[in-house]
C-alpha cells in the first residue's frame, strides 16, 4: 500500500491555499464542505473563490505567498501554475511537519485527493496513489451508480437510534446482527424510498421487540421499453432485492436476466385477444404473494402508468393494506422516439405531443378524431396495429392530409429495432409489405421528417446497442 487512506477532520481548522485561479476555487470548494476555514494567498483571487472564502470565515491575502503564511494551518493546498512556487510551498511545509497537496504534482505531495462519493455521512474515497486518477474517477463513477442517492440517509438513520440499540444489546455480535438486519430490510428499503417517518416507525418497534408484520411489499416497476440500458438506478436496486418477479411479454429477456438470480419468475404475459392471465388472477396474485411475506416486483413494459394498467393494480394492493412502490420507467414514446431520430416536439411543427391508445373497443367511433386532427401536435399510438387501416382513415375524413409524415417503430431500443416511414395514405400497406409485427408503436405528426434530417443519429445509436 503506497498511501494510508485517512480521513481528516477538518471542521473549524485553518487551511491555507496558495493560488486564486481555476483550480484553486475547485480544491477549495471541497475544503469549504468539509468545514474548514480557508486562508488564500495569491496577487489575485477569483471572485467566486473570494465568496467562498468568505463563507467559511477565511480570509484572503491579495500578496505574493510568504512562510508565515503556514501558521496555524495543519493542511496547505499549492495550487498555481509557477512550479517553483508550488516547490518553495511544498518543501516550507515539509519542514513544518503540515501535510502538503500539491495539484498535478504527487513527488511533491505528502497528501492526495481521492475521487470522492459524497452520500455524507457517508463518504467512500478511491484513489490509484495518483498513478491513474481517471481509472479511480471511472471506479467513482461505478460506484455513484450503483449506491443511491439517499444512501446516506440510512446513516443518518443509524446515528439517531446508535445510542439506544447500544444500550439494548451491550454484545458487540448482536448489534451487528440487528444493524445489518435492518440495512438489509424493509427499514432501509423505506428509508431509501423517501419514507424516513415510516422508517423511523419501523426501527423503533424492532428495537422495542415487536414482532414486525409480514414484511411482504409490491414494487410496480417500469422496465423501460427494451434496451436494459434504460431502466433506472431504483428499478435495478429493487429487481435485485425481489423475492418473485411478475412479468409482462414486453419485458425483454436481456432485462429479467438482471433481477435476482434465485428470485422466483413468473410469467402473467398478455397478448392482445388472448389474455394469458386475467388482469383479475394477476391482481389477487400479487395480493396473496405479498401477505405471504414476499418482495414483489411487478415488472412492466416502458411506464406502469401508461397504458400499463398499473393503476388498476394499486388500487388492488391499497384495498388490502399492502404496501406498495411504484417506479417509472421510460415509456415506449420517449424511447422509441429517440432511438429513430424523431422528437416529439419541435417549436415549428409539434406544440403538444398526445399518447393514444389504438386498441379500439368497438371498431372506429371511441377515439376523440375531431381532437386528434388539431394541427401542431404529435400523435402516438400505443397498441395500434390491428386497428391501423382504422385509424388512418378516420384521421383522414376528418381532415389530417393523407400526406401527413408517419412512422412505425418496431421492438424499439432494442437491437431489433425496425423503423420505416411513409404517410397517413400509406402506413397500412407499409405494414403489410414488411410484415410488421407487435411490439410497433405508431407515431403521426410533421415531426417524422426530421428524422430524415437526423439520418446519422440511428447509426450512432445502433453503435450504442
Ligand atoms: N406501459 C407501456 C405500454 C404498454 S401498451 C409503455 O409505457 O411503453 C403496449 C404497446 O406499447 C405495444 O402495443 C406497442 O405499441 C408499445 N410498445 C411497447 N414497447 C415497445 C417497443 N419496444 N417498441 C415499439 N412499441 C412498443
Amino acid at each position: 500500500m503506497n498511501y494510508l487512506p485517512l480521513f481528516h477532520n477538518l471542521r473549524g481548522r485553518r487551511v491555507l491555499v496558495v493560488g486564486g485561479g481555476e483550480i484553486a476555487l475547485r480544491k477549495s470548494r471541497l475544503l469549504a464542505e468539509a468545514g474548514a476555514v480557508l486562508r488564500v494567498v495569491a496577487p489575485q483571487v477569483e471572485t467566486q473563490l473570494r465568496e467562498l472564502v468568505q463563507g467559511s470565515g477565511g480570509e484572503v491575502l491579495l500578496r505574493g505567498y510568504q512562510e508565515a503564511d503556514l501558521d496555524g494551518c495543519v493542511l496547505v493546498i499549492a495550487a498555481t501554475d509557477d512550479e517553483p512556487l508550488n516547490a518553495q510551498v511544498s518543501s516550507d511545509a515539509t519542514g513544518r511537519c503540515v501535510p502538503v497537496n500539491v495539484v498535478d504534482a504527487p513527488a511533491l505531495c505528502s497528501v492526495i485527493f481521492p475521487a470522492i462519493v459524497d452520500r455524507s455521512p457517508l463518504v467512500i474515497a478511491v484513489s490509484s496513489g495518483g498513478d491513474a486518477p481517471v481509472l479511480a474517477r471511472l471506479i467513482r463513477a461505478k460506484l455513484e451508480t450503483w449506491i443511491p442517492s439517499t444512501y446516506g440517509h440510512l446513516a443518518g438513520l443509524a446515528a439517531r437510534f446508535r445510542h439506544q440499540v447500544k444500550g439494548l444489546f451491550p454484545d458487540v455480535q448482536q448489534r451487528r446482527a440487528f444493524w445489518e438486519d435492518v440495512f438489509q430490510g424493509p427499514i432501509a428499503d423505506r428509508q431509501l424510498a423517501g419514507q424516513g417517518a415510516e422508517a423511523e416507525r419501523l426501527l423503533l418497534a424492532k428495537i422495542n421487540g415487536e414482532a414486525p408484520r409480514a414484511g411482504g411489499e409490491v414494487y410496480l416497476v417500469g422496465a423501460g421499453p427494451g434496451d436494459p440500458d434504460l431502466l433506472t438506478f431504483r428499478a435495478l436496486r429493487l429487481m435485485q432485492q425481489a423475492d418473485v418477479v411478475l412479468y409482462d411479454r414486453l419485458v425483454a429477456p436481456a432485462i429479467l436476466d438482471l433481477c435476482r438470480r434465485d428470485a422466483e419468475r413468473v410469467y402473467v404475459g398478455k397478448r392482445r385477444a388472448e389474455h394469458a392471465v386475467p388482469q383479475e388472477q394477476i391482481n389477487q396474485q400479487l395480493v396473496d404473494l405479498a401477505l405471504q411475506g414476499k418482495r414483489v416486483v411487478r415488472l412492466k413494459g416502458g411506464d406502469p402508468f401508461i397504458f400499463g394498467r398499473g393503476g388498476e393494480e394499486i388500487e388492488e394492493l391499497a384495498a388490502h393494506g399492502i404496501p406498495f412502490q411504484v417506479v417509472p420507467g421510460i415509456t415506449a414514446a420517449s424511447g422509441c422516439a429517440a432511438y429513430a431520430g424523431i422528437p416529439l416536439t419541435h417549436r415549428d411543427y409539434a406544440q403538444s405531443v398526445r399518447f393514444v391508445t389504438g386498441h379500439l373497443k368497438d371498431g372506429s367511433t371511441d377515439l376523440p378524431w375531431g381532437d386528434l386532427v388539431a394541427p401542431g401536435q404529435t400523435l402516438v399510438f400505443y397498441m395500434g396495429l390491428v386497428g391501423l387501416p382504422i385509424i388512418c382513415e378516420q384521421l383522414i375524413g376528418h381532415g389530417r392530409s393523407a400526406d401527413t409524415p408517419a412512422a412505425l417503430i418496431q421492438q424499439g431500443t432494442t437491437v431489433n429495432q425496425r423503423v420505416f416511414t411513409g404517410t397517413l395514405g400509406n402506413l397500412p400497406e407499409l405494414v403489410a409489405e414488411h410484415e410488421v409485427h407487435a411490439p410497433t408503436l405508431v407515431i403521426v405528426g410533421e415531426v417524422v421528417q426530421l428524422r430524415e434530417k437526423l439520418a446519422w443519429f440511428e447509426g450512432a445509436q445502433a453503435q450504442v446497442l
